[in-house]
């Protein structure tokens, strides 16, 4: 008995996700319209901040340092230390709540505005269009043999690539290693071997990312690209071309109306502009950034042919806004995350203190008889200045506290100052609350610890 077997191979023309263009280098068409000088006028302003953000001094100082071997970080007047770090954990949940906000309502803008990998790549785009010219003659130029042009061309797009990256690795340092001292080292050719290294290390990943990998990141290693889509819904607007309104494609003349053809021409701007290297027309595809390129594209078209613009277009599928509960809820989670974190601002403390017993006895009767108990105090001065802070005991009566005298902390210093507390009544119990009072000078802030005050009666 013969028996015959099915194949289970799929056409590749039905595998969405793989479309022509995107196997190989990308020759991107350089695009014009309203969304692509939305994105450069929006790079532009990412770039100033990027580049002047290390710049900015405050009181002397940068006012924004990552201090590696301090492990600090300076924000203007404050220095965060790593117990301070509870806030960044909330501004990171308020941004991703954010981010999961504007995705339902709009799916990867973020990617495809102000995400730093399309930021970059756009750039470099830009810069292999002004040397090699339009797509076409990009790839014309890739195909054909080496000649002394094609050599100074490629030598030229890559030095400037070179250079871009550099510029990126360098700035990106400077929000690590205080500006000044990196620029003279830089410029004075005598950058230490660690920065050196790391300016090499970061170069080598803006040029590669950049300039070689492109879209092939999105695709292949950005976890967000991969959950995100959990968040689209009927209701989120993605790029969408009208289908009904398009097909069947096809050429014709200017202003002509031909029978059985849809109003997509069949010009292919739509996929030449495409980062990403897909064509929109065979429908929602994970690669897509949402960048608004192909709209950019096609409505030119659609006005040169006397067809209303819009064919393709940011569109949600059901039209309507996303569910009340969905809008609150991220709504509700960024809310809760701003609060928190304001809570932690006002709260914050330009110092801290801990206050340790001595381990060795838990109290010692002294040569007058008295019960006394030793504590370390160990406070750290998380201002940019030096402070000085004073000790006192609070509703302490019968006890006496010794080697409190006022002490100076210099600026994000940690100091330990052994106090002895005596109690000169004797104590009706064995253990009892005590509250030390601590109070900054300079800031004029104050903290209130409590410990034990033991006895052994
Ligand atoms: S299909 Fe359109 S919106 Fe999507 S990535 Fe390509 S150009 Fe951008
Ligand atoms: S740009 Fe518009 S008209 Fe041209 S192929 Fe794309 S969808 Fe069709």
């Amino acid at each position: 008995m013969s028996c015959a077997v099915k194949s289970n191979r799929i056409a590749e023309k039905d595998i969405i996700f793989k479309t022509g263009n995107s196997v190989g280098k990308i020759y991107i068409k350089e695009e014009k319209g309203r969304y692509q000088q939305r994105r450069r006028w929006l790079n532009v302003v990412l770039f100033i901040l990027f580049l002047g953000f290390p710049m900015l001094q405050y009181q002397g100082e940068q006012a924004i340092l990552f201090d590696v071997s301090g492990q600090t970080l300076r924000l203007f007047s404050l220095t965060l230390f790593p117990q301070d770090l509870l806030v960044f954990a909330l501004l990171f949940i308020f941004a991703a709540f954010v981010l999961f906000f504007v995705t339902t309502y709009y799916g990867r803008v973020w990617c495809g505005f102000t995400c730093p990998q399309t930021v970059w790549t756009l750039l470099f785009n830009w810069v292999e269009r002004r040397i090699e010219g339009t797509h076409h003659q990009s790839r014309a130029l890739d195909k054909g043999a080496w000649t002394f042009a094609k050599l100074l061309k490629k030598l030229a797009k890559h030095t400037i690539w070179v250079a871009i990256a550099l510029g990126t690795a360098t700035s990106f340092m400077a929000y690590f290693v205080p500006v000044k001292e990196l620029y003279q080292q830089l410029f004075s050719l005598n950058l230490s071997a660690v920065i050196s290294g790391w300016v090499i290390v970061l170069a080598l990943c803006t040029y590669l990312n950049a300039g070689w990998l492109r879209e092939k990141m999105c695709q292949h290693m950005c976890p967000y690209a991969r959950f995100q889509s959990a968040m689209f819904g009927a209701t989120t607007r993605l790029v969408t071309y009208n289908t009904e309104r398009g097909e069947q494609r096809g050429p014709r003349k200017r202003n002509s109306n031909p029978e059985g053809l849809g109003d997509c021409v069949d010009c292919q701007l739509c996929v030449q502009v495409c980062p990403v290297g897909i064509d929109i027309r065979d429908g929602l595809q994970y690669e897509c950034i949402n960048c608004g390129l192909c709209v950019d594209a096609c409505d030119p078209v659609m006005e040169r042919f006397g067809y209303a613009k819009g064919l393709i277009r940011f569109q949600s599928s059901s039209g309507e806004k996303p569910a009340k509960v969905v809008r609150w809820g991220y709504g509700l989670m960024a809310a809760v995350t701003i609060i928190a974190s304001l809570w932690w601002a006002l709260s914050w403390q330009n110092f801290e203190v801990n206050i340790i017993r001595d381990r060795q006895a838990l109290s010692r009767i002294n040569a007058l008889g008295q019960v006394e108990n030793t504590y370390t105090i160990k406070l750290l001065n998380k201002a940019t200045y030096a402070q000085v802070f004073e000790l006192e005991l609070v509703d302490g009566d019968g006890l006496q506290m010794l080697g409190a005298q006022p002490f100076t902390v210099p600026a994000g210093a940690l100091h330990h100052q052994v106090v002895t507390v005596v109690a000169v009544t004797k104590p009706e119990q064995r253990m009892s609350d005590l509250r030390l009072r601590i109070f900054a000078h300079e800031s004029e802030q104050t903290e209130t610890k409590t410990t034990l005050f033991y006895s052994n009666l």
